[in-house]
Parts: C-alpha cells; sequence; structure tokens
C-alpha cells in the first residue's frame, strides 16, 4: 500500500462560523505486503480519519494511493471488487457488532452482501471462525453471549471472511484487558504469517504498537512527523514529538533506555493540543517543541529522508539532509 499526499478536511461550525478541519494533511506511507505499519499519535491526531480513507469509509480531496500495484481512487466510492481487498477492525467489539445478529450471521454478513451461496457462506464462516480459535459452537450464539475478547475475534472473523489483502486494525485491542490483548496480538501476528496479510495498526498505546509493528509512523495534528522501522524510532526518536510522546511511556524496564536525547516532558512547553481547525502555521508541533527556532513558525518541515526507510520532518535535520552523514543512524 502506498499513500502520496493524502489530505482530508471536514467543513464544521466553529465559534459561528463555517470551518475547514484538516483532519488529514498531505500524509505519505507506505506499507510492504505482509508487514505491519503502526500508526501513533494522540486522540484526535488523524489516524481515524486516515484508516477510514485508507478502506474507503471516507472519501479524499486529495492525493493518491497505489494498492497491490494498482491506482485506487481515493475521491470517488470504490467497486465492489476493491472494497473487498481491504478490511477494518474497530476498536469497540460490542458495538461494532448487531445485538440480535448471531455470531455466524455476522460473520457471514459481508459474504451474504457479496451474493455467495448459503453453502460457501457456511464455509467459510466455519473456516474463519476456526482461524480466529472460536469454538464452533459460538456460531448459535449471541454478541451478549459472549465476552469483550471472544467478541474481538468475531470482529476479526468478519474482517477475515471476504480474504481481504489488508487490514485496518483501529484501536483493535484498546478496550480488552491487558491479558486478552496479548492473545488478539498474538493472533493476529498467527494470521499474518499464515495469509500473507498486510496490516495497518493504529493504536494511541506506544507498547502494543512497539511489539506488532515493523515500521511505525508518527501522526501529530493530521500529518506524518516521523516514519521508520520499529526498532529505530523506538531506540532513536528523531521528532521532538516521537521523544516526547516517548518520554512518557511506562516501559517495564525504564534502566534500558538507549536513546540519545531524551527529552524531559516538564520541558514540552505547552501540553495542550492546538486545534486541527486552525493549526499553528509552519510546523504544526512548535507550540509544544521545546526546540522551537524562529523558522519553525514560518516554514512547515518538509520530510527529510535519513535513510532508506526513516523519514522525519523538522528543522532541526534539514541541514542533514544536505550533509554527508545523513546516514548517522546509532548502532
Ligand atoms: Fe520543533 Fe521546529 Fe522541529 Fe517543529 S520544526 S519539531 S518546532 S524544531
Ligand atoms: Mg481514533
Amino acid at each position: 500500500l502506498e499513500l502520496l499526499g493524502v489530505s482530508k478536511q471536514f467543513h464544521v461550525r466553529s465559534g459561528g462560523r463555517r470551518a475547514r478541519l484538516s483532519a488529514v494533511e498531505s500524509v505519505s506511507l507506505s506499507v510492504r505486503q505482509g508487514t505491519t505499519l503502526g500508526i501513533v499519535g494522540e486522540s484526535g491526531c488523524g489516524k481515524s480519519t486516515l484508516a477510514r480513507v485508507i478502506v474507503g469509509l471516507h472519501l479524499t480531496d486529495d492525493g493518491q494511493m497505489i494498492f497491490d500495484g494498482k491506482q485506487v481512487l481515493t475521491h470517488r466510492r470504490r467497486s465492489p471488487a476493491e472494497l473487498k481487498q481491504m478490511q477494518m477492525v474497530f476498536q469497540d467489539p460490542s458495538s461494532a457488532l448487531n445485538p440480535r445478529a448471531t455470531i455466524s450471521e455476522s460473520i457471514g454478513f459481508p459474504l451474504q452482501v457479496q451474493g455467495e451461496s448459503k453453502a460457501a457462506i457456511d464455509e467459510r464462516v466455519a473456516k474463519v471462525m476456526r482461524d480466529v480459535g472460536l469454538p464452533a459452537a459460538y456460531a448459535s450464539h449471541y454478541p451478549h453471549q459472549l465476552s469483550g475478547g471472544q467478541r474481538q475475534r468475531v470482529n476479526i472473523a468478519r474482517a477475515l471472511a471476504l480474504q481481504p489483502k489488508l487490514v485496518v486494525l483501529d484501536e483493535a485491542v484498546s478496550a480488552l484487558d491487558k491479558s486478552i490483548q496479548a492473545q488478539v496480538l498474538n493472533l493476529l501476528t498467527d494470521l499474518q504469517e499464515e495469509y500473507g496479510l498486510t496490516y495497518v495498526f493504529i493504536s494511541h498505546d506506544l507498547n502494543v504498537v512497539r511489539y506488532i509493528s515493523d515500521d511505525v509512523a508518527v501522526m501529530y495534528l493530521g500529518q506524518v512527523v516521523e516514519r521508520g522501522s520499529a526498532k529505530e524510532l523506538y531506540d532513536n526518536p528523531k521528532h521532538p514529538y516521537t521523544q516526547l510522546l516517548l518520554s512518557s511511556v511506562p516501559t517495564l524496564n525504564p534502566a534500558d533506555s538507549t536513546r540519545d536525547e531524551p527529552v524531559d516532558s516538564a520541558d514540552a512547553k505547552d501540553t495542550e493540543i492546538p486545534s486541527p481547525i486552525d493549526p499553528p502555521s509552519g510546523c504544526r508541533f512548535r507550540t509544544r517543541c521545546p526546540f522551537a527556532m524562529d523558522i519553525c513558525s514560518q516554514v512547515a518541515p518538509a520530510p527529510v529522508q535519513l535513510s532508506a526507510d526513516r523519514s522525519v520532518a523538522c528543522h532541526l535535520y534539514s541541514d542533514a539532509a544536505a550533509g554527508a552523514d545523513v546516514q548517522a543512524v546509532p548502532a
């Protein structure tokens, strides 16, 4: 999956006037087949909007998307064949299911919409229930008879029913207890391996994202501020916002930190996230950035490519782009 300059605005009313909220602003990302791209950021940073753009639930204002070698027109409604390729799993395992439909009806619904025969639906439902570890006896159960973790397995089964190539998981384990989270994450990893699935895994939970992702993108106020392999990005965050995010994550072993220049969260100037209706000029992070310079309020920083799979959008690194030591990523 490749996104190039994707933008999505909403028209909203703010203080009695009409305003444009730029939820996703010129986002470029790529996800290699069979891998997981994690997207992190605080709530309201545009993660969920981006998720919906990818699967076609929101039409874009601008940008391009290429999937499996083909261009997907993101400003138009998708064809049923295009929709089939990408599925989404939402946060709340309860509200995502129809309380009056049995588990097999819920899982089979997308197949019914695609016009599959009853026999084909039954066979496929039984298969995906096995895949996600749900006992066959649950087929006739209703959502309220299942636990939260089991309901999320139902949602994953429903997403897999159409044999998609890509699954977007939006806070898919956030509503679950820690021990259940681990089970569902392991299930997702197993399914990925078995079916060569590509995941876009969206969460505000940095530990969960680190656990499951090959690559990570950090979003702030609708923009991607840093991208890299999960290992490099967590070991050596470059963008001041990534540093701030990681400095406030409780880790199991804080002494194990190998980061170069950790930013104490107390250094952050202002912890309020500005409104995306009227984002700060220049760098959108400048109102909270401990390193903000004059240029930061005037010029929006373009992404600087630090290595093949590493980029950061911050003026602190603009010189590095021109210099020879751009590969200076600590071992
Ligand atoms: Fe901070 Fe300036 Fe970098 Fe923005 S561009 S993150 S304000 S140093
Ligand atoms: Mg969200």
